[in-house]
């Protein structure tokens, strides 16, 4: 093995390691054998619906658990709910997309407009490391269908919901597009998609390595599983596939779920399990809080605005977080105090 490649190795088990056990990596990351010469798939020409992924009756093998079964949605769910699953293997592990006849091996990033309900679709592009974005990551401030922000003690960061970037920033360079934003819960953004999202940005930045001179140019596609009119998704199908190299390769669908918390994914809403004994409503005092929240238009005041709701209003609510940690909560700055 070439020394590029094992530090490549190494890295990604150093940051797979952090959130799995290292034989759970083996079944998500093809590291490059050398004799499997698939790069891209080609599309079938009798039967063009091969490339759409049927996500109403996927084949899903559970990769993590050791088990492996052919899943419906149904059982999706359930394993969502039964397991600590982050990642599942898709269609074994590959890729069923290819490079369009649109926009050839050129980078291209290719967004859906959102449907009638208000929902994201298939998110999908070439990346390269020269349109990696040079720049930070803004504020985000769209809100996605599904969105029922809670907060949670056992939840990193207390709030279920993030904003996740179908594509992501790293690699993108998308900021807050509605068309590639949606809700995802903590669990899903830190666990199930930035451990694929380092990796995929790692290896279009790596300079040479198994491609030799040429760029990494990799093809990825998201496609978010929204089940009937359901306004949250149960999870995402992620793809990727290298054209130039085959250490990225892979298929995996990602849920959409936390621990301890149950979540109606018809609108969002959610609550804590029920063989978990209820949480206490945290009442802080005045002279610890940070600003008054409007708990129903979901805005932050200062605590001496005159637009903030009075103690008695039922929308009224005091708060220790920071102006950032609301804002990434959903909570946007009153126009009048600008907190
Ligand atoms: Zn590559
Ligand atoms: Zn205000």
């Amino acid at each position: 093995m070439r020394r590029r490649s094992a530090r490549l190795v190494l890295l990604l088990t150093l940051v797979l390691l952090l959130f799995s056990g290292c034989d759970m990596l083996l079944n998500y990351i093809d590291f490059g054998d050398m004799d499997d010469d698939v790069v891209v798939e080609e599309p079938d020409e009798d039967n063009p619906e091969v490339d759409d992924p049927d996500i109403d009756n996927p084949e899903i093998v559970i990769g993590s658990k050791g088990i492996e079964a052919i899943m419906n949605h149904e059982d999706i769910i359930s394993a969502e709910m039964g397991e600590d699953v982050f990642f599942i293997e898709y269609n074994d592990n590959i890729p069923s997309f290819s490079v369009s006849d649109e926009n050839g091996e050129e980078y291209y990033i290719s967004l859906s407009e959102l449907d009638e309900l208000g929902r994201v679709g298939v998110a999908m592009g070439l990346f390269d490391a020269e349109h990696c974005p040079d720049y930070e990551r803004g504020d985000l401030s769209t809100k996605p269908s599904g969105w029922v922000q809670n907060d949670y003690s056992w939840v990193e960061s207390r709030w279920l919901y993030n904003r996740s970037h179908m594509l992501g920033f790293q690699y993108s360079g998308l900021q807050d597009d509605g068309r590639n934003l949606m809700t995802g819960t903590r669990s899903f953004n830190v666990k199930g998609m930035l451990p694929f999202e380092n990796i995929l940005t790692d290896h279009i930045k790596e300079e040479d390595g198994s491609a030799g001179d040429d760029p990494h140019k990799v093809l990825v596609r998201v496609t978010p599983d929204f089940y009937e009119d359901n306004l949250l998704a149960h999870g995402i199908i992620m793809e990727a596939d290298c054209l130039e190299c085959d250490d990225i390769d892979f298929a995996v669908y990602i849920p959409n779920w936390e621990p301890g918390v149950t979540i109606d994914y018809r609108s969002g809403d959610n609550w804590a399990n029920s063989d978990l004994p209820p949480e206490e409503e945290v009442e802080i005092p005045l002279d610890e809080a940070t600003y008054i929240l409007n708990t129903n238009s979901d805005v932050f005041h200062t605590l001496s605005c005159s637009r903030a709701p009075e103690p008695d209003s039922e929308n009224y609510k005091l708060t220790d977080k920071s102006r950032d940690e609301l804002i990434e909560g959903g909570y946007d700055p009153c126009g009048i105090c600008k907190p």
